[in-house]
């Protein structure tokens, strides 16, 4: 059996189209983008081609667009780099409790130098509380950050609704949008956001690449100060190959994005709906209002990572909650937003499928699930009383 990998909200495979045309920026157009030589003016040209390609995609001004190392990199430069430009204005950030370890922790930052966040609620489904977030607007409100939708549990938030809450409150809006560049339109006046993180890595383009869109007018502070390139906001000399391979993901993400999700659907549904027929499950995160993608269940009575060890020697790749937060034994901040118990937390697997998974993959999937959960709850010395907390 080959094996199958159900872990794209964690990373994509690099397309072959995006490779060939990363390809020459290595080894024939290596040249510097502020050299003024032909070697540095045709990698010059790339690049700009690359942010043009961008911005019409994003419905934007190409010098609306920087390149960053990644989404962690824009996350940071979008909220620190907001919060200091604005402080005289005011000191507090709303954010939501099941952000992106890159949101949460560069708020926790913030706090330590002074800064005040407010934490917003989500239901059980995962949506935001909108209710609560315009409750938590105050006079010295100078940013608002929400995901488009989350890594773990596929929910889709109504980010076009609370960008015209910002609006109207003058508030700048960052969304975290790298779950969402294959599955969703990105056009970032539908979007209604000021400020938008796109990365590579979750789109079948390059890792450690990624933009930050900064709406004209915007009062931001550099994260990485260097030597003037992207405009004085992010200094370093240009990866240009990633820009480049970057620029061609997202457009052919974009490109095949609603026959991809028509297709992703009907595979997420079968897998969810076969392996909620298993007893004693639940599925994580809103039946319908969630990335094409996206499978979250947890299982009671058995531990996540017990049934990751079984998948894996079966060559199957899925994943507990998400991998940023797989390094420690804590449960999923995001499942306890939503209502879980920490036992019930525990026993969730996320299956994130991608464009090269077939429907017989989904089947063998569901096979090999339904015996590995029988087979745990035998041997299993956990029992939760009560189910859900
Ligand atoms: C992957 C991911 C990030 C981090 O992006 P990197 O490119 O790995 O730094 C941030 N937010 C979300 C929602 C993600 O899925």
């Amino acid at each position: 059996m080959k094996e199958i990998y159900a872990d794209n909200a964690a990373t994509t495979k690099m397309r072959e189209e995006v490779i060939i045309e990363m390809k020459k920026f290595y080894s024939v157009e290596y040249g510097n983008p502020s050299s003024f030589h032909y070697r540095g003016l045709e990698a010059k040209r790339a690049v700009e081609n690359a942010r043009k390609k961008v911005a019409e995609i994003l419905n934007c001004k190409e010098d609306e667009i920087v390149f960053t190392g990644g989404g962690t990199e824009s996350i940071n430069f979008a909220l620190k780099g907001i919060a200091f430009a604005n402080r005289e204005k005011g000191m507090h950030i709303i954010t939501s409790k099941i952000e992106h370890p890159a949101v949460l922790n560069s708020c926790k930052w913030l706090e330590k130098q002074g800064f005040e966040v407010s934490y917003i609620d989500v239901d059980e489904n995962g949506i935001v509380k909108l209710d609560e977030l315009k409750n938590n607007i105050r006079e010295d409100t100078i940013l608002i950050s929400m995901m488009s939708a989350n890594n773990e549990i596929g929910v889709i938030q109504p980010i076009g609704e609370i960008g015209k809450i910002a609006r109207d409150k003058e508030i700048y809006f960052h969304t975290d949008a790298c779950q969402i560049a294959g599955a969703l339109d990105i056009d970032v006046s539908k979007l209604r956001v000021d400020l938008l993180t796109l990365n590579g890595s979750k789109i079948y383009g390059p890792k450690g690449i990624g933009i930050l869109y900064i709406k004209q007018g915007t009062n931001i502070e550099p994260l990485i100060h260097g030597g003037g390139q992207e405009r004085g906001l992010r200094g370093g000399t240009e990866n240009v190959p990633a820009i480049v391979g970057f620029a061609k993901a997202l457009e052919l993400a974009q490109d095949e994005r609603l026959k991809g999700n028509e297709r992703l659907i009907k595979l997420r549904d079968k897998l969810i709906d076969s392996l909620l027929k298993i007893k004693d499950t639940k599925l994580n995160g809103h039946r319908t209002n969630r990335l094409p993608n996206n499978v979250n269940i947890s299982f009671f009575d058995i531990e996540g990572e017990s049934i990751l060890l079984h998948l894996n020697e079966k060559e199957i790749y899925a994943s507990t909650g998400s991998a940023c937060s797989s390094h420690n034994l804590e449960p999923s901040h995001v499942l306890l937003a939503i209502g879980l118990s920490h036992d019930i937390a525990h026993g969730s697997i996320r299956f994130s499928l991608g464009r090269d998974i077939k429907e017989e993959d989904i089947e063998y999937i569901i096979e090999i699930m339904h015996k590995i959960v029988e087979n745990l709850r035998k041997i299993s010395p956990v029992k939760i009383k009560g189910g859900l907390k």
